[in-house]
This record gives structure tokens, sequence and C-alpha cells, in this order.
């Protein structure tokens, strides 16, 4: 990747892109929520496409010189249908917070009830956190995990459900480290007429890998980030039924179906122009994960987490749910003695180049600011080639410096076993010598 004309324009932005390109060729990537992409998508991304403006859909757009936006725009939808199984497909969200939002807006009124996971259970901000607009402009029912076994008692939802009567329930995952039972959530969301709505942003690799599987042949709207193990660039999309069969209480003075709720509630509803570099690169991304190979990788991707998993509670570490079906293990800290020390920790972790986030467990009496776990996931280092035997060798250095996460001299030690380790799997080869 030639970066000659940025070099030139503005060293102090080309100096901290090397800087960035070091740490991560240097350090382990654990953050469940990242991954690297390819270059083809980040060639994508640096397209010409960044320039045009194309509000609207293919075919009905408000601006001119259309005709290579919508190919690319109708190549992302194609394959995001096959991918998921989907009826209907909207590409064009900047992220995943505002493809949530359109949803909300698709779909509820303003100060409607919906339900979602308790945000301390591994809910997700924008499934109606109190400073979020979810939470401000709606009103969340939470449900939470089980106390003792820290999973989803699927009768206690339905109860909720049955009492409270929502007009939307969504099913999704930012760091419980177990399967979602998608068909049983949206039999309840039906059964109380409620919208069933998944996002599955963080296992969307896992299901296009078929590890997991596809929500969308049960559920009325499924939203995704592209950017975590899919493995696309920064964005999102909406997926969703064409019909809205069961709901015929709400919305019917719009006259509009489930599908041209989410389109006009992502355009004009809540976005002007749509990021057409980013949707070609999501299309690139697409491609790559219809490979034979996405499949392997998504597959390596748990059989890695696994193996950390065993090995971390080998090594006397507690994890939420004692283990893991997914991508991403939750440490609780709290037996090792170390309750509220979830940031400290993860400063150790920076210093020894393993890269981590201080996450709160269930029913974590500390501050989100300073909680008592550790999310961790292995999208990243899956990526870079890495197997079980690589994945044992960073739990041992994780328990290592949670053992002794005040000596700087034992991190520093960590940090140089690490950098060796990694040595063998560059990420994008030829990058750092433009250094
Ligand atoms: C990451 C994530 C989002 C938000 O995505 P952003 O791109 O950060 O806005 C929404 N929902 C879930 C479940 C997520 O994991």
């Amino acid at each position: 990747m030639l970066m000659n004309a940025l070099r030139e324009t503005d060293p102090e932005i080309y100096d901290a892109i090397i800087r960035e390109v070091n740490r991560i060729e240097h350090g382990v990537e654990l953050i469940p929520s990242e991954n690297f992409v390819s270059r083809a998508v980040m060639q994508a991304m640096s397209s010409v496409f960044t320039n045009k403006y194309s509000e609207g859909y293919p075919g009905k757009r408000y601006y001119g010189g259309q005709e290579n936006v919508d190919d690319v725009e109708l190549l992302a939808i194609n394959r995001a249908k096959e991918l998921f199984g989907a009826e209907h497909v909207n590409v064009q969200p900047y992220s995943g917070s505002p493809a949530n939002h359109a949803v909300y807006m698709a779909l509820l009124e303003l100060g409607d009830k919906f339900m979602g996971m308790d945000l301390s259970c591994g809910g997700h901000l924008t499934h109606g956190s109190p400073v979020n607009f979810s939470g401000l402009h709606y009103k969340l029912v939470p449900y939470f995990v089980d106390k003792e076994t820290e999973m989803l008692d699927m009768d206690v939802v339905r109860k909720i459900a049955e009492t409270e009567k929502p007009k939307m329930i969504i099913s999704s995952l930012t760091a419980y480290p177990r399967k979602l039972p998608f068909k049983e959530f949206c039999d309840i969301a039906k059964d109380v007429d409620a919208y069933s709505v998944a996002d599955i942003s963080h296992i969307a690799g896992l299901i296009v890998g078929g590890v997991h599987e596809s929500p969308c042949e049960y559920t009325d709207v499924t939203t995704t980030t592209t950017h975590k193990s899919l493995r696309g660039p920064r964005g999102a999309i909406i997926m969703s039924k064409i019909e809205d069969q069961y709901h015929d209480l709400y919305h019917k003075d719009t006259k509009k179906n489930l599908a041209q709720l989410i389109d006009s509630a992502v355009f004009p509803g809540l976005q002007g122009g749509p990021h057409d570099h980013v949707i070609a690169a999501k299309a690139v991304a697409f491609k790559e994960a219809m490979k034979p190979e996405f499949k392997d990788y998504s597959k390596q991707i748990v059989k890695n987490a696994k193996v950390m998993a065993d090995e971390l509670m080998s090594l006397g570490i507690k994890l939420v749910t004692n283990g893991t079906d997914n991508h991403l293990m939750l440490i609780d800290l709290r037996p090792s003695g170390l309750g509220g020390k979830g940031k400290q920790l993860q400063n150790a972790l920076d210093k020894a180049g393993i890269t981590v986030n201080k996450n709160s467990v269930p029913y974590d009496d500390a501050s989100p600011f300073n909680p008592s776990g550790l999310r961790l996931g292995t999208p990243a280092v899956t990526s870079r080639g890495m197997k079980e035997s690589e994945m044992q060798h960073i739990a041992q250095s994780i328990a290592v410096v949670i053992k002794n996460y005040k000596d700087e001299s034992k991190l520093k030690e960590i940090k140089a076993e690490i950098s060796e380790l990694v040595s063998a799997y560059p990420i994008y080869p030829g990058l750092s010598v433009l250094g």
C-alpha cells in the first residue's frame, strides 16, 4: 500500500498510522469486537467512491452519475442476502449504532416499551442504556442472566414479555459468551405481538461461517455491524422480512411493509448520503466471507476461544459461565481477589503487549469505569493465522500478568515474549516498511 502522498501532505497523521501499524504488528489484539480487514477491503475503502453523493436507493437517486454506485450497492445487497439468508437488506447504515437507531424509528413510537439484555449482563449501549438515545427516547424493560448460572433463562424472558407486553424484543450480545436462542426469542415475540429484532454484530462472522445459526429465518429484523467477526469495513447493515405478517396493529396508517419501513427510516429518516466507498468495501468483505476459507476461519475462531478459555480456567482464572460457545470470554476478577480492578489489569496487559477491554461482569458491584471483568476474544488473532498452541501461550501470559500486574519488569518481560510470538504472524506484510 503506497502512501507517498500522505507522507508528503501530512507527516503527523502519516507517522501516527505507521506507529499504529507497529502497535498492532507487535502486540496481541484480543478486543472481541476488533479484527484486521484484508488489503482488498482497505483498497475499496480508499477508492474514489468516497467522493460520490448518492442519496436514495439503486434506481431511485436524487443525483446524477449513479450507474457505478448502483452496481456496487446492488452487489453488496445481493451478497448479503445470500450470506445470511435474508429477504431484504439495507447496506447504507454508517455503523451499528445508527443501524439500531433506524430500527427503533421504523418499528416504535417515541416512548414505546421494548425488551433488551441488561448492559451489565452483556447488552449493548443501543439496547436501552439510560445515556443513549435508546434509553432516553424509548422505555427499556431489561432481561438479565441468571445469577447462579450466568446464562439466559428463557422462561424468565417469556414471563417478563407476557407481563410487560413490549412492542419489540431485541436478542443480542456483546459480552455474553454463549449462543443465543434466536428461535425462542422469536416465538416469545410472536406470542406477545412484539417485533423480534436480533443484533448479531459480534457473531456475524460465526453465522456466515456456519458455526452459529442465522436468525434471519425467524426474526422480523436483524442488524449487524460489518467490522467485527465478519471482517469487513466499519459499518453496518439491516436485514429484514419484507412483509409484516404479525403486527398489523402497528403502522397500519403508513401502508408500508417492513422492508419499506426500514429503508425510509435509514434514508431520509436518519441519514443523508450513503458512504459509497464503505458500501464497496462491504461488498468485498461479503465476497470474501462466501469463500470456503472463511468457514475454516470462523471455525478456528471458536476453537481458539475454547482452547484459550480452557487454559485460563486451568490456571485458576474464573470465566463468566465457565467457558464459551463463541468468540469471546469474560474474565471475572472477583474470585482472584481483584474485584473492581478491571482498569488496572487492562493497563497492565497493555504494558505487556496484550490488548483487552475492561468490562462489567453480571451483578458487578464495581463501577463501569473500574469494573470487575476483562473481555477477550479471538477474531483478530485468528485472522493472523494463530492457532491453538498460540492461544495457550497467550492465556499463560495473561495469567502471569494477572498475578503480577504491579511488577513492571515482569510486564516488560511478557511484552518481549509476546512480540517474539507474534513476529511469525505478520498482519500486513510490507506495510510497516513504509516507516
Ligand atoms: C458494536 C455493536 C454495536 C454498535 O456498533 P458501532 O459501529 O460501534 O456503532 C451495536 N450492537 C452490538 C450488539 C454491538 O456489538
